[in-house]
């Protein structure tokens, strides 16, 4: 039975992927070594890591007065490390409350000390459609504008992003990076997870505008754009092997012909599934249509019980982890670039004829 695994992260790494790396694992680079016990310090993952960054910043046009850096910490630490590092002026923040992420940001930033204004809000509608910036309002008073571009668990997005004049915009890609394309120049911060579109959970990209990196006082090493600039990331022992793991992703995904690319592959995947949704007399996605995530899709019956049947149910057929997030409910199907087109399909199919045997 071919099974695909819909997670929304830790999620699906590209097949050719995970056999490059069962094939290398024993001798990286043809070193006798494996990238499991390489040091941080050998040319060996010197090169690995300055691979990767050079990919990236090719996929992503990324331009020279922007710094590519590698944390651990996940988005959850760059919710502390953004405020700490860019929120030194006013000490306060813009955001749009779009959902679950957005809020955990806004929430560490108070935590330690910082303002945070909620511009505007969807909460009341579940988070159904996005919120946007009221006109008029004034960006100067704030340090930056936290965005989350994809709503990992209410399965939203902003394929364009809100814009406050005079304000830095601060961007959490975590769960659409690399899925669809962006414009760098606009954003003053962009930071990753690595663990749904790039790589196995442990590291976290971030990429920072030069103007914006400056010392700091009182900030744990560990969060410092400033040090980690200095030190090219290597300021202690870097996650070795899932940078390693991501840079092979990213080859992949300049071999399937990059980032435009990719997101007409997502189009394609996600339309499958919306259209079948919409269409359905049993299963419906209840997210404003142009608002609607390409990578996290959340549906259901209506019905806890017969939603609970239909995970079920997949799970025999070999359909993995669509439960959906315990405060949305209902199935979710994460459609991230590693999962092909035949993924997206086969979890059509299988909605369709269940839907069919229990009318
Ligand atoms: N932001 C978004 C959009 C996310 O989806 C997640 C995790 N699912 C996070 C932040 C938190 O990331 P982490 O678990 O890496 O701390």
């Amino acid at each position: 039975m071919k099974i695909y695994n819909y997670a929304a992260g830790p999620a699906k790494l590209p097949d050719s992927v995970i056999k490059q790396i069962q094939e290398e694992l024993p001798s990286v680079h043809g070193s006798g070594m494996s990238v499991l016990e390489i040091s941080h310090r050998s040319s060996l993952f010197e090169n690995i890591l300055e691979d990767a960054k050079n990919d990236l910043k090719e996929l992503m046009g990324i331009p020279d007065n922007y710094h590519i850096l590698f944390f651990q910490g996940g988005g959850t630490g760059q919710f502390a490390a953004a405020p700490l590092n860019l929120a030194t002026n006013n000490h306060k923040i813009a955001l749009l409350d779009s959902g679950h992420w957005a809020a955990r940001a806004g929430d560490e930033a108070v935590k330690l000390g910082f303002e945070v204004d909620t511009l505007a809000s969807t909460k009341d509608n579940h988070y159904q459609s996005l919120p946007h910036l009221p006109k008029d309002t004034n960006g100067s008073v704030y340090d930056y504008l936290h965005l989350t571009m994809n709503n990992t668990i209410e399965g939203t997005a902003y394929h364009t992003p809100e814009k406050l004049p005079n304000t830095t915009l601060v961007a959490d890609m975590s769960s659409n990076f690399l899925a669809e394309t962006y414009n760098v120049n606009d954003y003053g911060l962009i930071f990753a997870g690595a663990q749904k579109n790039l790589g196995p959970a442990g590291v976290t990209v971030v990429i920072v505008r030069d103007d914006l990196v400056h010392p700091v006082e009182k900030i744990p090493s560990m969060l410092d754009y400033n040090l980690f600039v200095k030190k090219n990331s290597l300021y202690n022992t870097p996650p070795v092997f899932p940078i390693y793991a991501a840079g092979l992703v990213l080859k992949w995904l300049k071999d399937l012909g990059g980032v435009s690319e990719m997101q007409k592959i997502n189009e394609h995947k996600s339309g499958l599934l919306y259209d079948f949704l919409d269409q359905s007399q049993m299963f419906s996605n209840h997210i404003k249509p142009s608002d609607r995530s390409l990578t996290n899709i959340p549906f259901t019956t209506g019905s806890d019980d017969l939603d609970a049947q239909v995970i079920k149910a997949a799970t025999d057929h070999g359909l993995m982890s669509l439960k959906g997030h315990r405060s949305v409910g209902g199935l979710r199907a994460s459609l991230y670039n590693a999962m092909p087109v035949e993924g997206a399909q086969a979890l059509v199919d299988f909605l369709d004829n269940f839907e069919k045997n229990n009318k």
